[in-house]
């Protein structure tokens, strides 16, 4: 079953790894997927380097997927050319992949703007390439506040409903930590007549650097409770941790109440946690 057919089925739940760093062999992914088999997820996603770093370990990792559950993996075109993203297409296609989250990436260190997009300028113009090759389901990446390089958030919600017109058939979110934030977000979203599956990505907050970290390069906003977390249990990373966990707990309640139609949990290639948010929410 395709994963746009799941979301028919019922709530979704994904899970996403990344490679391991170049430097660490590939194997150190094998007893995080081994922990994260038995959550049953319906899709496990692997992340792409920008540029096309390590995109071989994205195909290999995407193998590894296969015998646990679906696997969605991530593509980007930033600074590649149609010959390239086809001999990726070619080796996923070859590995019995049949879901891609299509992306456009982030400028890499070593490249400059000007050739990083010659071929590709958005995600919607890799969609369109791959909906002509006809192989592969897509999904596409979405942002409840904005993408940090749009004006407003109406002109990032015209520029993904483009690419849900040139075929991306369901939406993952870009991490958030303020449910109300994702509710309006998705009341636009159905307005604008955008009205695919839309995945919410959930990202627990387990220490206080890794926050400030994935604040600044997504630009999401923190709200108050968070903000609370941070004051009190900053310098106390075990209550930290929980404090944490309780919070991302409490955002899939939410989110569960109110019909989301997935949660996509980005696990850091970390099992403890995901299995604990899991089993307490009654995801699973
Ligand atoms: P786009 O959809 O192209 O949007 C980028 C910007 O261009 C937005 O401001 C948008 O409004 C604007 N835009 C889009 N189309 C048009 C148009 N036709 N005309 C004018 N403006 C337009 N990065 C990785 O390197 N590897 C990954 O594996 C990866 N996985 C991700 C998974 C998720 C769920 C998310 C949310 C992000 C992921 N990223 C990944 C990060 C992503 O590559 C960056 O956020 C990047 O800056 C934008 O990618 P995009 O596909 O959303 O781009």
């Amino acid at each position: 079953m395709s994963i746009p057919q799941l979301f028919k089925q019922g709530r979704v739940l994904s899970l996403e790894v990344f490679p391991p760093k170049p430097d660490s062999p590939i194997e150190v992914i094998d007893k995080t997927l081994d922990r994260l088999a038995p959550l049953k997820p319906d899709y496990i996603s692997v992340t792409y380097g920008a540029g096309g770093s390590g995109r071989s370990r994205s195909v290999e990792i995407a193998k590894k997927i296969l015998p646990i559950c679906k696997c969605l993996s991530h593509l980007t075109c930033v600074g590649a050319d149609a010959a390239e993203i086809d001999s990726v297409l070619d080796s996923l296609k070859e590995a019995g992949i049949s879901d891609i989250m299509a992306l456009r990436g982030d400028i890499p260190k070593d490249m400059d703007a000007e050739s990083a997009f010659v071929h590709y300028q958005h995600a919607s113009d890799l969609i369109t390439h791959i909906k002509n090759r006809g192989d592969f389901d897509m999904g596409a990446a979405c942002y409840p506040e904005g993408h940090p390089q749009s004006d407003s958030l109406m002109e990032d919600i015209d520029n993904l409903k483009r690419k849900v017109d040139a075929g991306a058939q369901f939406l993952v979110t870009q991490l958030f930590f303020d449910n109300v934030l994702f509710y309006r977000f998705m009341e636009q979203l159905r307005r604008r007549g955008v009205h695919v599956p839309v995945t919410a990505g959930i990202m627990p907050v387990l220490n206080a650097a890794q926050i400030v970290r994935m604040t600044l390069l997504s630009g999401t906003s923190v709200p108050p409770e968070l903000a609370k977390i941070i004051a009190r249990y900053g310098d106390n990373p075990a209550d930290f941790r929980k404090a944490g966990l309780e919070f991302a707990m409490d955002q899939v309640s939410g989110l569960m109440a109110n019909g989301v139609q997935g949660i996509h949990l980005y696990t850091m290639n970390k099992a403890d946690a995901i299995t604990e948010i899991i089993k307490e929410t009654g995801l699973r």
